[in-house]
C-alpha cells in the first residue's frame, strides 16, 4: 500500500504547535516512505468555523517548510482549480486555496452527498438508526443515571421504532440525529505507538454519525475520508486516541476492517509541570514564533524532538535529515516537553550553520523593523555616518552576531552601538579607565591606540592585522589597553571584541569614536 498520510485541521483558528507536530509526522512519515502528504478540511462543524484560517494555516505549514502534495492548498500555478478569497487582517494580501489530487473534493463541507450515501447504507443495514430525542430528554437521563453513579450512556429510546413511526416523525418535521448501533463484543486494534488496545462494547455509546442539521460527525467523516482516500496512516494527538474504538466499529460495519489505516497517535506536549500545553501557556500559535523571529528550520526541529528521538547522540537535524531519520517505531508514548530554552539552544545551532547571505537575506526584514536600524539610516542619510555598503555593513554586524543568536529579531539589539552615530554614545569618563589608572593614564593610552590604528591602511583592516596591532602595543597590560577601548567604541561595558568591533566600524568611525574620548579628557 502506498505511504498516504493525512492532517486534517478544522479550520477554527491558527495552526498551533500541537497541529504542526502532528503535520509534520504526517509529512515525515510520508515523505520517509516516499509517499504523499494530503491536506484535508474537516470543517462539519460549521459553528466553529473561523474566516481565513485554512489559508492561514497552509501559510504557517509552507514557513515551516512543509509542503502538501495533495488536497487542499494555496493555489501557486494556474493549474489549479483556483477559489478566490479574501483572508481576514492577518494578511494584508488575498490568498488563493486550491485543490489537486484524485480523491477530491478535499473538503469536508463539500462531501455532504458522499457522506449521505454511506449513512444511508448503515441505516438499511440496520447497524445505524434515527434518535429523534430532545435535548431535555437527554439531559433527564443523564442525570438519573448520574445518580445511579452510572456512566453517562444513550439509552437506546430510538432503537426500535418501526419505519412507519419513523416516517411519520420525520414527515412531521421532527429534528432527528442519526446514531451508530455499538454491536456487541471487543474492540481490538493496534495504534504505533499505545500498542494494543482492547474495549468492551458494552462501554462504548451508540454515537451520533449524523447531527440534525445534516452534517456528518467528525467520527463518520473521519472513516469514510480516510478510506476512500487511501490513508495508508491516521497519524493525530493522543486525545483522540479513545475516539479510535468507534472508528474501528465504523470501519468494519462498513466492511472496510482489512483496508483500515495504522492508527499513529502521538503523546501530548507537556509543559515543564508534565500537563499537557495548554493555549494559555505564553504563545503556542506558529504564526507567534515566526513574528518572535525564530527560524523556521529550529521550531522544525524542535518539535521533531518533541516524542521522538533516534535514539543516537544527534539532536540538530535538517528537514532532509528528519525524513530519512524519521521512523515511527521511535516514537515515545510519553510526551515531549516543551521547553522554551531549549527552542532557544536549538534554534542557536541552526543559526550557527547559517551562511551570512541566508542569515542576511532572512534577517534583514526583522532588523528592518527595528527603530535603532532606522534612525541609523538616518544618520547615513544625514552624512552623520559614513560606510562603505550597507549590506556589507549588516553582514558584518552579522558575522560577530551569529554565534550567539536564537532569533531573527535579536539581530542588533544587544550591540546598537553599531547602529548609533560617535555623538549617541554614553559613558562617564570615571568609568572607562582599567582598575587604579587615573584619567590621564587613559587618556595617554587612547592617543597611542589611536595612533597605532591610524598606521593600518584601510585596505589591510582587517580582524587579525587589527587584533596583532593592538595586542603587541598593550603587551602584558590588556586590560588597560582594551577595557578602555571598549567603553569608547562602545559605549557599555560588554560586548564583542574590540577587534571585532573596530573591524565591523570601519577606521574612520572608529577613529572619531576615540578620538571623541580623547576629546572629552
Ligand atoms: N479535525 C480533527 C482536528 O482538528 C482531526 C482529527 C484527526 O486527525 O482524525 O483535530
Amino acid at each position: 500500500m502506498k505511504t498516504r498520510t493525512r492532517f486534517a485541521p478544522s479550520p477554527t483558528g491558527e495552526l498551533h504547535i500541537g497541529g504542526l507536530k502532528t503535520a509534520l509526522n504526517d509529512y515525515l512519515i510520508a515523505k520517509n516512505a516516499g509517499g504523499n502528504f494530503i491536506l484535508r478540511v474537516e470543517d462539519t462543524d460549521q459553528k466553529r468555523l473561523v474566516e481565513g484560517s485554512v489559508e492561514r494555516m497552509l501559510k504557517a505549514l509552507q514557513w515551516a517548510g512543509i509542503e502538501v502534495d495533495e488536497g487542499v492548498r494555496l493555489a501557486k500555478s494556474k493549474k489549479l482549480k483556483v477559489k478566490s478569497r479574501d483572508s481576514n487582517s492577518h494578511n494584508d494580501r488575498a490568498l488563493a486555496l486550491g485543490e489537486v489530487g484524485d480523491y477530491g473534493p478535499y473538503t469536508q463541507s463539500k462531501r455532504l452527498d458522499i457522506y449521505k450515501k454511506y449513512i444511508d447504507k448503515l441505516v438499511v443495514e440496520k447497524k445505524a438508526y434515527p434518535c429523534f430525542c430532545s435535548s431535555e430528554r437527554l439531559d433527564k437521563v443523564r442525570q438519573e443515571q448520574q445518580n445511579n453513579k452510572q456512566a453517562p450512556k444513550y439509552d437506546r429510546h430510538c432503537l426500535n421504532l418501526s419505519n412507519e413511526e419513523i416516517q411519520k416523525k420525520i414527515e412531521s418535521g421532527e429534528k432527528y440525529v442519526i446514531r451508530f448501533k455499538i454491536p456487541e463484543g471487543y474492540t481490538n486494534f493496534k495504534d504505533d505507538v499505545f500498542g494494543k488496545i482492547s474495549v468492551k462494547n458494552e462501554n462504548l455509546d451508540d454515537f451520533i454519525i449524523m447531527k440534525s442539521d445534516g452534517f456528518p460527525t467528525y467520527h463518520l467523516a473521519v472513516v469514510v475520508d480516510d478510506y476512500l482516500m487511501k490513508i495508508s496512516h491516521t497519524v493525530r494527538g493522543a486525545e483522540w486516541l479513545p475516539s479510535a474504538p468507534k472508528h474501528v466499529l465504523l470501519y468494519e460495519a462498513f466492511g472496510w476492517r482489512k483496508d483500515m489505516p495504522q492508527f499513529v497517535h502521538m503523546p501530548n506536549i507537556l509543559n515543564k509541570n508534565g500537563k499537557k500545553l495548554s493555549k494559555r501557556e505564553g504563545s503556542v500559535s506558529v504564526v507567534d514564533f515566526k513574528r518572535q523571529g525564530y527560524p523556521a528550520e529550529g521550531v522544525i526541529n524542535f518539535i521533531a524532538l518533541l516524542g521522538w528521538n533516534p535514539k543516537t547522540q544527534q539532536e540538530i537535524f535538517t528537514m532532509e535529515e528528519l525524513v530519512k531519520q524519521f521512523d515511527i517505531s521511535k516514537m515515545n508514548k510519553a510526551g515531549g516537553v516543551f521547553d522554551m530554552d531549549r527552542l532557544d539552544w536549538i534554534s542557536n545551532q541552526h543559526f550557527k550553520k547559517m551562511s551570512i547571505d541566508d542569515l542576511y537575506q532572512r534577517g534583514i526584514k526583522f532588523l528592518e523593523k527595528q527603530d535603532f536600524y532606522q534612525e541609523f539610516l538616518r544618520l547615513i542619510k544625514k552624512g552623520a555616518r559614513e560606510i562603505s555598503s550597507l549590506e556589507d555593513y549588516v553582514k558584518n554586524v552579522l558575522v560577530v552576531e551569529q554565534e550567539r543568536l536564537s532569533k531573527f529579531t535579536e539581530i542588533g539589539v544587544e550591540n546598537k552601538f553599531f547602529f548609533q552615530g560617535a555623538d549617541n554614545l554614553k559613558y562617564a569618563l570615571n568609568d572607562i579607565s582599567w582598575k587604579n589608572n587615573t584619567n590621564a593614564e587613559a587618556k595617554q593610552i587612547l592617543e597611542k591606540v589611536k595612533e597605532k590604528l591610524e598606521d593600518i591602511p584601510e585596505d589591510n583592516w582587517i580582524q587579525n592585522k587589527i587584533q596583532e596591532v593592538l595586542l603587541e602595543l598593550a603587551g602584558d597590560k590588556r586590560g588597560d589597553y582594551l577595557f578602555p577601548l571598549r567603553w569608547v567604541l562602545t559605549g557599555q561595558q560588554k560586548s564583542p571584541s574590540p577587534f571585532e568591533i573596530l573591524w565591523v566600524l570601519e577606521k574612520d568611525e572608529s577613529l572619531k569614536r576615540i578620538e571623541r574620548a580623547i576629546e572629552m579628557f
